[in-house]
Parts: structure tokens; sequence; C-alpha cells
């Protein structure tokens, strides 16, 4: 498991996510698009994600 919080990279935002690498993409992947307006996830945006992910 791992955990994964969105203000990490965009300020102020306080959602959180939690369960394995792939569900914490693809859930981020949604809530990028509905509250960020975020039409792409661009590799650069996973691998910020992956990176800011914590053990959990
Ligand atoms: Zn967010």
């Amino acid at each position: 498991m791992k955990q994964f919080r969105c203000g990490d990279i965009i300020t102020d935002c306080p959602t959180t996510f939690a369960g394995t690498e792939d569900e914490i993409l693809a859930a981020v992947a949604l809530h990028a698009h509905h509250d960020h307006g975020v039409d792409e996830v661009t590799p650069e945006l996973v691998s910020a994600v992956r990176g800011a992910m914590v053990a959990a």
C-alpha cells in the first residue's frame, strides 16, 4: 500500500489517496481532471505522483 497527498504537487489541495501505485495513479487522473482541469496525464505528472508516494 502507498499513500499520496495531492497537496504535495498541487498547492493547498487536501485530497489524499491510498492503494497500490496503479490504483492511486488511476484515481489521481480522475481527480486531476475533475478538480484541477488537467486534461492529460503527462509522463511528468506520473513521475511527480510516483515520487511523492509514501509507503502506508
Ligand atoms: Zn488535488
